[in-house]
């Protein structure tokens, strides 16, 4: 494997679980930085605002500014913006997206042309879902911030947008275009704002699908940890297999190093 010189981070289940930092992982970052070793978080987390994210991870620890911070939310608004100019765009999320929507027009559910799933949440009922349902048979397009399945919590593995997706593409018979990770425009756009090209660049993350495989097919390192939602069948998929796997970001600054790489 050549040179790594650039690295995308996964945030939550990689630096955080329920926003408490990772044994180890603000002092991983710290090295990075120290040794010049440029990175970017690239997130599908949607209840925060970048500048809240960053904000958040500077109170647990973590030496992050917001430029450094891309998330699925700043690429949907870009998406829209570009596929849907002027559309009236209906927005069901965790947390609160709107300050990173910039140009898009927010409109009720039953006038939306365009419905936009962001992270899942108590409003994902099966009232909400049904009305989303019924808009979709009368011709309006489905956006997914990402189509993430679960997540860690404190508590457990949570059920995430991505199930609620599947479930309305099989009932409608239509395919929601995906704007966060696994997306290639999102790693790319990432990558852009790294300064690397995807062949000296790695990509971190706790989900084998979204991060992992999604940046390996875009000639990116896909490094699996073994913290967040990872799970032991994570490494016996069909379809395909990280290029390492760490027992966390703790180990990074020191495989990138040239350890045991
Ligand atoms: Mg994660």
């Amino acid at each position: 494997m050549g040179e790594i010189d650039g690295v995308l981070l996964d945030i939550d289940g990689v630096l955080t679980v329920s926003w408490e930092p990772i044994p180890g992982a603000p002092e991983a970052l710290t090295r990075l930085r120290e040794r010049g070793m440029p990175f970017r978080l690239i997130t599908n987390t949607t209840t925060h605002a970048r500048s809240e994210l960053a904000g958040t991870l500077c109170e647990a620890g973590f030496d992050v500014r917001p430029e450094e911070v891309v998330t699925a939310v700043v690429a949907t608004a870009s998406y829209l913006r570009t596929h849907h100019p002027g559309a009236g765009v209906f927005v069901l999320s965790d947390g609160d997206p709107r300050g990173d929507l910039d140009g898009v027009r927010l409109v009720a559910l039953e006038e939306a042309e365009v419905i936009v799933l962001g992270g899942a949440c108590e409003d994902f009922s099966y009232p909400t879902m049904n009305r989303i349902f019924r808009r979709l048979m009368e011709g309006a397009v489905l956006v997914g911030m990402h189509r993430n399945m679960y997540w860690r919590t404190t508590e457990g593995l949570q059920l995430d947008a991505g199930a609620y997706i599947a479930g309305l593409e099989e009932a409608t018979g239509k395919r929601a275009a995906i704007c966060g990770k696994p997306s290639p425009a999102f790693f790319e756009e990432a990558l852009r704002l790294l300064g690397v090209p995807a062949e000296r660049a790695a990509m971190v993350g706790d989900d084998v699908v979204n991060d992992v495989l999604g940046a390996q097919r875009v000639g990116l390192t896909g490094v699996l940890v073994r913290t967040g939602k990872f799970l032991p069948s994570d490494l016996e998929r069909e379809d395909g297999r990280p290029d390492h796997v760490l027992d966390s970001v703790a180990d990074l600054p020191g495989w990138l190093e040239g350890g045991d790489r």
